[in-house]
């Protein structure tokens, strides 16, 4: 494999999606094994589920937090948080980057460690096993800060993570099928404003934004990728 030399690039800018966690285990949405294969997200990931059931929702996701912690970040994860002045915007809400030491990470569609009163704009973060309450001090029910099916994504963090897609010198996408907007314009994007796209992706999209792709999976060509 043609290695790349990191001390060519001034910003990095790795962009995840759920192939990247699916190596640690955690379901995807679609496809094989897709969490909404067997779930009907109607029921459990929009706002009307949640009007109309907020604990059967809050419950729902709790069992998904704990099946993402019963996985590991991989490989993939630690080569990441260990470059120096790397950034991250992923679509994952799992947490798995924070978990490998990445900071600064972009949650475009939020996480499952956080809550939020809609009511009274309460934000509580929360990472334990079990949700420490359901409830905020206000009365209202607590909802998962993550951006479910119908949702508009928070307009503050799409525009910091299309500052970082602008500055990028070196844009790294790996594990996402380019279906959801606006993070499937994010690789086009980074190559209009000069900078050098790769895909990283067992299946991969071969969209003509990129310079260079790479078949196969995060786990493992993350490790041979880079020269430090
Ligand atoms: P997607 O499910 O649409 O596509 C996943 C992509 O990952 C596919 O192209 C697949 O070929 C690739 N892939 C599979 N295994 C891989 C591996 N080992 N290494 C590299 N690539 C691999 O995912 P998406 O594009 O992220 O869009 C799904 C949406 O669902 C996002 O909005 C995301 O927020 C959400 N989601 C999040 C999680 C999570 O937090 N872990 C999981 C599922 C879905
Ligand atoms: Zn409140």
């Amino acid at each position: 494999m043609d290695r790349i030399t990191l001390s060519q690039y001034r910003r990095i800018l790795f962009f995840t999606g759920a192939g990247m966690s699916a190596e640690s285990g955690v379901p995807t949405y679609r496809g094989k094994g897709g969490v909404w294969k067997e779930y009907d997200y109607e029921e459990y990931a929009c706002q009307k589920a949640f009007d109309r059931n907020p604990e059967k929702v809050l419950r729902f996701h709790e069992l998904r937090r704990q099946a993402v912690l019963d996985c590991l970040p991989h490989e993939g994860h630690r080569v990441i948080a260990g470059i120096p002045g790397v950034k991250v915007i992923t679509q994952n809400i799992d947490g798995m980057h924070q978990r490998a030491g990445s900071e600064g990470v972009i949650e475009l569609h939020g996480t499952l460690w956080r809550l939020r009163c809609d009511r009274c704009r309460t934000v509580v973060e929360d990472h334990g096993k079990s949700y420490e309450t359901l409830k905020c001090a206000c009365g209202a029910w607590l909802r998962p800060d993550i951006i479910w099916f119908g949702d508009m994504l928070d307009p503050v963090v799409v525009r910091k993570a299309k500052r970082s897609v602008e500055e990028c010198d070196l844009f790294i996408s790996i594990g996402t099928s380019g279906t959801v907007w606006p993070a499937a314009g994010f690789p086009a994007l980074a190559r209009e404003w000069g900078a050098y796209c790769i895909e990283i992706n067992p299946e991969p999209s071969g969209g003509r934004e990129y310079h260079r792709t790479i078949a196969g999976n995060a786990g493992a060509v993350l490790p041979e990728l880079f020269i430090f």
